[in-house]
């Protein structure tokens, strides 16, 4: 057995997998030690991926040669583009997903991942150095240790785990799988503050026993997208194309409400048996109808597992009352009345680290090529843990190839935002992400993330040139396109019956494409359809290369201001801190901001304005004085 590794990647959810594979691909020697090899990526709560923000996330992480993209179209079962009526801002992707092909399609995908072993362990220990300032390696359960030059943690929900339904506890990670024990405890001796948060789900229930007469059908888009930027990642696109299953709405009433009502006194929530705090915009049930108590009803969606199982997850019923409650009330809404119920909802409490102990890298403050990457950071979601675990990946094999860290900026990323938020700010409840966490969120498209990170990561030796090339390729055409629209002017008579269709005044004379096509009601797709001599010109460009350079040309005012903005605050980003600022010498600085500089150790003038707690005239005092 091979004990010796460049990096070993602890837990194997969407964290450990984007970790592994990153580092693996970047030509480190990686071992994934997980602790149930048939649960590698699982999704613990809910069958889907993306969705606001999160889908932004997911291109990301493609863009960057992560995995979650692809895995996600390929599992697919539907497809949606939330928000598309609103600015290209908002456009969010989101797919339903077969949750047990989700699963496998990693495993897959990461045993053809040359670099990967595998070892189905706990791990129970950290092996520190001599001198207790870096991680050496790690020690399982079953007594075997295992070397590496750097480790990423990224342990989910499993550390000290408690599983809640009703009065009982039941220690675990997971319905059905062990809690972690021992690392928590460990680390704490060594000086890591840990925390406890908690998160839920609901019931599963069995298709054939609901009537779906009784539901609003909702379908996936009619033209469906997918995720990923290379080609044939979906199924629902090409020539031989399937149909995407629909999912189903469905309302909770004020009967479900006094039912759910009766299980209160026994709620492991309202009897304080749970302490940590859990994700405020994910709430269950309970909380809902305690918290909104004058809504008469609450939204549910029925959504299936997969292409080939009954089993349904019911979205916005996550609950940890008594499962005899949950039986209950779950048949008294419309369409359920017959409910069989696989598995019941739960909440599960487990420890986590608060992130302000990391550097930007991920890596721990206390132990030098240690990392956390995931929910272990106070994060809760999929998309969340996924482009953490890409993140430690490639920084933890930058770190022992002495090369330069990737930290990605506010204005580069959403991964930015994530990451600079949770180290700068920490976080006390679960951490999701919105695109209000965004300030420059115009220039963080979904769209877009190519253009925005494919390049770096190309350089980094993990994109490659087929990912390269393609962006190349659209960044050109749509330059092509936006000069051709620029120059060239549309026919009045070809365009004035289109444009009264859709009530925009005609055109009195040959006008710019540019110019019709800001209008607020025209779409470059509606333009080439009327046009011939457009056609004809935009045939050499494909459909996402002409949807780009129409959002670069319909938004160009807003854009170049969003720029404007980035530009200045990235002039922040560099002016640098010296890491032994003492910035105890500055006697008009307030006693919170000078505790707060030292804890969190900015490096930038950027970072220490984003430190809660600390206002402009602290940054203003701290500019004078490195300016002298
Ligand atoms: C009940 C429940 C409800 C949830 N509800 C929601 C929700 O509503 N919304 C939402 O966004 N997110 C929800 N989540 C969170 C979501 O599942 C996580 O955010 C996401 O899975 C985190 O990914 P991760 O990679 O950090 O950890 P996980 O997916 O939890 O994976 C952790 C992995 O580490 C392995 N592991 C742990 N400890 C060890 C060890 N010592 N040795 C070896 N292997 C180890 C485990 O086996 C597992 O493979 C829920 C999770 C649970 C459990």
């Amino acid at each position: 057995m091979t004990n010796e590794y460049d990096i070993i990647v602890v837990g194997a959810g969407h964290a450990g997998c984007e970790a592994a594979a990153a580092a693996a691909n970047m030509g480190s020697k990686v071992l994934l030690v997980t602790m149930n090899m048939q649960t590698i990526a699982q999704m613990s709560c809910n069958p889907a991926m993306g969705g606001i923000a999160k889908g932004q996330i997911v291109r990301e992480i493609d863009a960057m040669g992560g995995y979650s993209g692809i895995i996600s179209d390929k599992s697919a079962i539907q497809f949606r583009m939330l928000n598309r009526s609103k600015g290209p801002a908002m456009w969010s992707p989101r797919t339903q997903n077969d949750r047990m092909m989700f699963a496998s399609l990693w495993r897959e995908m990461l045993e053809q991942t040359p670099n990967v072993d595998f070892w189905q362990d706990m791990v129970k220990e950290l092996i520190i150095s001599a001198d207790g300032i870096s991680i050496e390696g790690i020690v399982t359960g079953m007594g075997i240790s295992f070397k590496a030059k750097a480790i990423v943690l990224t342990n989910g929900t499993f550390l000290n785990g408690i599983i809640h339904i009703g009065e009982k506890q039941i220690g675990g990670g997971r319905t059905g799988e062990s809690a972690s024990i021992g690392i928590t405890e460990q680390l704490v001796s060594l000086g890591f503050v840990s925390g406890r948060m908690k998160t839920g789900t609901p019931p599963r229930i069995d298709s054939r026993s609901l009537d779906y007469s009784k539901m609003e059908v909702q379908g996936g888009d009619e033209v469906a997208d997918k995720f990923s930027y290379l080609d044939n990642t979906s199924p629902f696109i090409g020539p031989n194309s399937i149909k995407q299953i629909p999912c189903h709405v469905s309302y909770t009433n004020q009967q479900v409400h006094d039912i759910l009502k009766t299980g209160f006194e026994k709620s492991p929530m309202f009897q304080g048996r749970i302490q940590g705090l859990g994700p405020r915009y994910c709430p269950s049930i309970e909380d809902k109808i305690t918290r909104f108590s004058e809504r008469e009803r609450h939204q549910l969606f029925i959504e299936p597992e997969g292409w080939n199982t009954v089993e349904i997850y019911v979205n916005g019923f996550s609950t940890s009352l008594p499962i005899d409650v949950q039986q209950k009330a779950l048949q008294l809404i419309p369409g359920f009345e017959k409910a069989k119920m696989f598995r019941p909802g739960y909440a599960i409490e487990y420890d986590y680290f608060p992130p302000t102990q990391l550097k930007l890298t991920l890596e721990t403050q206390l132990l030098d090529n240690l990392y956390f990457a995931g929910q272990i950071n106070g994060t809760t979601g999929y998309e969340e843990a996924a482009c953490q675990g890409l993140m430690a990946g490639i920084n933890a094999h930058l770190k022992i190839n002495n090369k330069p860290a990737l930290i990605l900026s506010r204005h580069q990323a959403y991964i930015g935002v994530l990451i600079d938020d949770l180290v700068m700010k920490g976080t006390d409840e679960p951490y999701r992400m919105f695109t209000s966490r965004a300030e420059y969120r115009l220039l963080l498209r979904q769209d877009n993330a190519d253009i925005r990170l494919t390049p770096l990561s190309n350089k980094l030796g993990l994109a490659n040139k087929d990912r390269l090339n393609r962006v190349e390729t659209k960044i050109d055409g749509a330059n092509k396109i936006i000069n051709y629209f620029k120059n060239n002017s549309a026919d009045p008579n070809t365009l004035n019956p289109f444009l009264e269709s859709v009530n925009s005044a005609h055109l009195s004379q040959k006008t710019r494409y540019f110019n019709v096509l800001s209008r607020p009601n025209v779409s470059a797709a509606q333009l080439i359809e009327q046009d011939t001599m457009l056609l004809k010109e935009m045939s050499v460009f494909d459909k996402e290369t002409i949807e780009q350079a129409e959002i670069l040309m319909k938004y160009e005012g807003y854009i170049e201001r969003e720029k404007e903005n980035a530009e200045k605050q990235i002039r922040l980003e560099e002016l640098f801190i010296k890491p032994d600022f003492n910035y105890n010498s500055i006697k008009s600085l307030g006693a919170e901001a000078i505790e707060k500089f030292i804890k969190y150790k900015p490096q930038t003038i950027g970072q220490a304005s984003r430190i809660s707690g600390i206002n402009p005239a602290d940054i203003s005092v701290l500019l004078v004085y490195l300016g002298r």
